[in-house]
């Protein structure tokens, strides 16, 4: 049984929009999904089998794109969902590429790194007859980094037995990697940032900024937003937040936590920010409720519901994460005042620097980490420009607008595929 349900936004919108019946009939449900069981040997000799997916939701506008995702709470739900949301972000973006995500239902903090990396090629053995550079392209996510796309990388270009260097993106950079991968989605969401400030007439002296979550997005996020002049008062990690009204310096944190991972050889960062000199520590639920300008959601799903977003004082939400904010949560928050830039907009860094990584390993040439910044700075200020334009003409919230423009881009080119069936 599909166990997806199309989002009420979406619905709405083919509704009031008169979006074709064809149109709707074939983004009502993923494309393909494909349900696997991962073995894995563990370093004691005992077998363990963990359940993993890769869902490709609609590939018209190209090979589906998107993450894979370690963690305890992944299921079949989730990745569709997941993978419809990239469906609408890159078309939004307006990169050639359908939507997909896959995951493993697993805890990799409990794995040593040899475990990780078992568990990371025996996940692409299990669904390489559906991926691959023309098809279908894997790329971190949530507890997968460089070190994971590595290997994945590896594992198919073996099972082809031939280079494939566009087959998975965020690889390092030696090899194949893009320059820039790493922060791009931090940089990205920056970008959105900036640009839907100039707008307001406020400058980043002027605004106090609260990060939830210091993974790969978030850190780089706050690192970049405090070079850039903002002033990062609050960040959180999985296990505590810290908070310093005067602004705290999130690269030192940062180098904190990453010093530990590379002396360890970790695959997961041990240390916490709370540990890291720096703010006061606090409770994790406050930092949503701080007095600040702009609250970042850079952790997981659902971080802001109904139940919580009445608590919420900053004015702007930024979605880093994938979907923290719930639809009840964003009716609440936007019934409140409350402007929510949304996921499917600023956290396109990400694939967007995939999609730079992906033209790499098919022509061979290799960009500077300049040309990465310039073509993704200009890509997410085109976008956002043109989102907040539509929010304004036909008062919408952003992320309506948003996904107005990704479903009509999807529509016109469903329909210019002429009938298929
Ligand atoms: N996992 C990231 C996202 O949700 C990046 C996907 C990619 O690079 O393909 O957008």
């Amino acid at each position: 049984m599909n166990p997806f349900e199309l989002p009420a936004l979406v619905q709405r919108i083919f509704d009031d929009r008169d979006v074709s019946p064809d149109v709707q009939a074939i983004l009502r449900q993923p494309d393909k999904s494909l349900g696997v069981s991962v073995p894995l040997r563990r370093d004691d000799g005992s077998l363990a089998v963990f359940p993993g997916w890769r869902v490709q939701y609609d590939k018209t506008l190209g090979p589906a794109k998107g993450g894979v995702r370690f963690h305890p709470a992944v299921d079949e739900g989730e990745c569709t969902l997941l993978a419809f949301w990239m469906t609408v972000k890159c078309a939004l973006h307006a990169l050639p590429f359908g939507g997909g995500k896959g995951g493993i239902r697993v805890d990799p903090k409990k794995l040593s790194p040899l475990e990780v990396e078992r568990l990371s090629r025996n996940y692409i053995t299990a669904v390489a007859d559906i991926i691959g550079p023309d098809r279908d392209i894997p790329a971190p996510d949530v507890n997968t980094d460089a070190r994971v796309m590595g290997w994945m990388a590896d594992e198919y270009a073996d099972i082809r037995r031939s280079h494939q260097p566009a087959a998975v993106t965020g690889k390092p950079v030696c090899l194949g990697g893009s320059e820039g991968r790493a922060q791009a989605t931090g940089r990205g969401a920056l970008i959105v940032l900036d640009n839907w400030m100039k707008r307001q007439g406020r400058t980043p002296r002027q605004t106090r900024i609260a990060v939830q979550g210091f993974g790969n997005a978030g850190s780089h996020f706050a690192c970049l937003a405090h070079e850039a002049g903002y002033r990062v008062v609050a960040v959180s990690d999985s296990q505590a937040a810290i908070h310093d009204p005067d602004g705290l310096e999130p690269r030192r944190l940062f180098d904190y936590k990453e010093r530990e991972k590379e002396l360890s050889g970790a695959l997961y960062a041990g240390r916490s920010v709370k540990e890291g000199d720096g703010g006061k520590e606090i409770d994790q639920a406050a930092l949503l409720s701080l007095d600040v300008d702009v609250l970042v959601l850079a952790a997981m799903e659902n971080a802001i519901t109904g139940d919580n977003a009445a608590a919420v004082r900053a004015p702007l939400l930024l979605e880093i994460a994938n979907g923290p904010v719930s639809p009840d949560g964003d009716a609440a928050l936007t019934g409140a005042g409350k402007t929510v830039l949304p996921d499917v907009l600023v956290n396109a860094g990400g694939v967007t620097v995939s999609y730079y990584e992906w033209i790499q390993g098919r022509t061979g040439e290799r960009w500077s980490e300049g040309k990465v910044i310039d073509q993704l700075t200009q890509r997410m200020q085109d976008t956002a420009g043109r989102c907040f334009d539509r929010a304004e003409e036909e008062r919408l919230q952003v992320r309506e607008a948003a996904y107005v423009l990704a479903i009509e881009r999807i529509a016109h080119a469903i329909r210019s595929r002429g009938d298929r069936s």
